[in-house]
């Protein structure tokens, strides 16, 4: 396929006035009546309709599909525009991503979508789900055809088969040929004399399924996981759409994500903060041994090479996990603790309101104000 922007011969920040008026110029260029060829027209007339449109030029911009990320499924804004949809359908592929021209791919099955949602340690260590999706799967009792057992389809007789139609449609640069799909057979090419029961002859039935996902270790939140094929069922044994899986991560009470690297805090009692100290802290991977450096203070990072999540697809690496330390100032001291911590100030020369040795600030202020 090939870019919008190029196809209306403006650049991809061009304005509306722009695109507008490049439009007009390709069109008189390109116009059948104007002995063009009528697949450019249609290109042209296309590319303009999908960049005039805000919701679609910013699809297309980011998803490189004027349907959204999943195309037709995700809430089609051509929805009212009836032959666009039908040009959208042939120009980016009927039914989601790819798909095809010929009448059974433009009768595909939707792509449907579905939550599943995870804690921070099943998306580190991946998981197997198995998740309930409601959604069309081809008729057992027809075996999708939408026939009734015993009968088969016959030729349309509206489009002999082919299940396009010519259609000649007015527009401000005059009458035009165009290929539609047949209103008869909407584009299969047959018709069902006798539909089958079971599924009314769509070939399709509702139903409610349980489908295994195999979440990969290393998933974030909103990471979509594709199962192809395995969306709605076509019409009448045409192709399935494909089934996403949008993975929901919970937070965590400990860790805090950022990308494939995870942040936590370690309160750490003074004395240990002091000395130094071998602590225990959890991970998401079992339990580390952080070790303490002498004299660390509040703020100060520890960071645990390779002890974050692991990174998608990324073959056994992982991120970092950084550890943001917190010096914890003792509280409910025994007086003998009380005692000791004075004895503590005294040796480091710190000044201590009470002890009556040396005068800080307070003691200043306690000597002025004879409290
Ligand atoms: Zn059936
Ligand atoms: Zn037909």
């Amino acid at each position: 396929m090939r870019d919008l922007y190029e196809i209306l011969g403006v650049t991809a920040d061009a304005s509306d006035e722009e695109i507008k008026r490049s439009y007009r110029r390709k069109a008189r260029q390109l116009h059948p009546d104007a002995g063009g060829d009528g697949d450019g027209f249609k290109e042209l007339t296309t590319a303009y309709e999908v960049l005039k449109n805000p919701q679609a030029r910013a699809n297309y911009d980011r998803f490189g599909d004027p349907r959204g990320p999943s195309g037709a499924a995700a809430g089609d804004p051509f929805a009212g525009f009836g032959d666009l949809s039908d040009l959208i359908d042939t120009f980016f592929g009927g039914g989601g991503f790819g798909g095809g021209g010929s009448p059974r791919a433009r009768q595909g099955g939707r792509d449907a979508i579905v939550d599943v949602a995870l804690t921070l340690e099943e998306a580190a260590a991946g998981v197997r789900r198995e998740i309930d999706v409601h959604l069309s799967r081809a008729c057992e009792v027809c075996d999708g055809d939408g026939a009734r057992p015993g009968t088969s389809a016959v030729t349309c007789s509206t489009c002999g088969g082919v299940g396009k139609v010519q259609q000649v449609t007015r527009s401000v640069f005059g009458q035009m040929l165009t290929t539609g799909t047949c209103p008869t057979c909407r584009g299969t090419g047959s018709r069902i004399a006798e539909p089958c029961e079971a599924c009314g002859g769509e070939g399709r039935r509702e139903v409610t399924e349980v489908v295994t996902v195999d979440v990969p270790a290393g998933v974030d939140d909103g990471t979509r996981l594709k199962l192809h094929g395995r969306g709605e069922a076509g019409r009448r044994g045409a192709t399935s759409g494909d089934l996403y899986v949008r993975v929901r991560v919970a937070g965590h009470e400990t860790f805090r994500r950022d990308g494939n690297d995870l942040h936590c805090e370690l309160r750490i009692p003074m004395a240990q903060a002091t000395l130094g100290a071998e602590l225990k802290l959890p991970t998401l991977h079992g339990e580390e041994v952080v070790k303490v450096p002498a004299g660390t203070q509040t703020g100060h990072v520890l960071s645990l090479r390779r002890q974050g999540m692991p990174k998608l697809n990324g073959g056994g690496a992982r991120g970092d996990l950084h550890v943001h330390c917190r010096v914890e100032t003792p509280t409910r001291l025994t007086d003998e603790q009380v005692e000791l911590l004075r004895r503590f100030a005294e040796l480091r020369g710190e000044d201590t309101p009470t002890s009556g040795q040396g005068k800080g600030f307070l003691g200043r202020l306690r000597d002025a104000f004879d409290f």
